[in-house]
């Protein structure tokens, strides 16, 4: 595909905050956003110039939908992998293509993924039930995070076992979904690199951010992380590898934990925008989600130079309604435009300056 001018239309597979970013960014640059999605009054939805409302499964509506668009991407992970691999066949150009959703849908095929391109991660073993949850949480040293192999995020979908504990109960909670052991990783903080690839492969990093979770939801990110330099480098390196095995075309994130001794172990990749990376647009010459409609519609990469200090600060449920004067007078507010409050729900989001 030949880069796409100004005026041609970026269609978006979800509805989300990131998918609402994202046609903002697009508009700047002036292409035109259209949103497939299932749920009618999306946050996206809203600020695009088009949307259908379908699911991902009607093939024949979905086609239809593409065909209006110049190219095609998503922002969210668990797009059907047989929705956009349609698409593709059809002739559609999906950016960045079916390859990063069928792997990062799949939590045992992301670890082995990760660790065929020489990425560390925790260990890990398959499980279909409980009895294959003895011998390694044993050979894990007693402790270990049983994670529904599909659909988990945010935290949900985990349960934290030690050796001797009920695994029956722990399968059970996970409604006996097919699952993943890993190892407990005794982590001394968690990192991400949110990189960028355009469509003839050259590649850039933004710089590190520490990541803050509480209850497995991602509270707050700080850049600089304070890394040794060492230590940054080889985190690029690792998420340079993974964008370069995906033949990837856009923002991609991966998460890490990093050990007292500086040692890296991945933890898992995002095929899209992530939350990590919400500080970009306000302290970098080029923010995550320009970025992202950048590469998929084929134009170089922006500069990623960061301006000053930061942190970025998750609004969730109830604390996105306090008086937006209250909540602005202490950074750059982003609301997502969502309906309800729910608990822990991500409604916004604050970017402040670190002085
Ligand atoms: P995940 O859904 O895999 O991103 O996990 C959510 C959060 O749970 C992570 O950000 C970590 O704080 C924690 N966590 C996940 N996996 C592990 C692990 N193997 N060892 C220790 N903590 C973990």
């Amino acid at each position: 595909m030949s880069p796409l001018k100004a005026g041609s239309t970026v269609g978006i597979l979800g509805g989300g905050q990131l998918g609402r970013m994202l046609a903002s960014a697009a508009a700047q640059l002036g292409f035109d956003v259209s949103i497939y999605c299932p749920e009618d009054d999306c946050p996206a939805a809203r600020v695009s110039a088009g949307h259908v409302y379908g699911n991902y499964d009607d093939a024949d509506g979905l086609l239809a939908w593409a065909k209006t668009c110049d190219v095609v991407t998503y922002e969210f992970e668990n797009v059907p992998v047989s929705a956009a691999q349609a698409l593709i066949d059809a002739g559609i150009t999906v950016r960045p293509g079916a390859k990063p959703l069928e792997v990062s849908q799949d939590r045992l095929v992301e670890k082995a993924f990760l660790r065929n391109c020489g990425i560390a991660t925790a260990d890990f073993a398959e499980v279909n039930a409980p009895e294959d949850i003895e011998k390694p949480i044993v050979a894990f040293g007693g402790r270990g995070i049983l994670k529904t192999r599909r659909d988990g995020y945010d935290g949900k979908g985990q349960v934290r076992l030690e050796a001797g504990d009920d695994f029956e109960a722990a399968c059970k909670a996970l409604a006996h979904a097919p699952a993943i052991l890993e190892a407990f990783v005794p982590f001394k903080l968690e990192v991400s690199v949110v990189i960028a690839r355009d469509a003839v492969g050259d590649m850039l990093c933004y710089d590190l951010p520490r990541n803050e979770h509480v209850n497995g939801i991602l509270r707050r990110s700080v850049v600089p992380s304070d890394l040794a330099e060492d230590v940054v480098d080889r985190a690029f390196e690792a998420a340079a590898k993974l964008a370069h095995a995906l033949d990837y075309i856009g923002v991609l994130a991966l998460e890490f934990f990093v050990m007292e001794d500086g040692s890296l172990m991945a933890n898992e990749f995002a095929p899209r925008v992530h939350n990590s990376g919400h500080w970009t647009p306000e302290a970098c010459a080029t923010g995550q989600f320009e970025q992202h409609i950048r590469a998929v519609v084929g134009w170089p990469l922006g500069p990623v130079k960061r301006y000053h200090d930061v942190e970025m600060l998750n609004l969730l449920g109830e604390e996105a309604l306090v008086p937006p004067e209250v909540l602005s007078a202490d950074g750059v507010l982003t609301l997502y435009g969502k309906r309800e409050a729910k608990a822990g729900r991500k409604m916004g989001h604050l970017v402040r300056r670190r002085v």
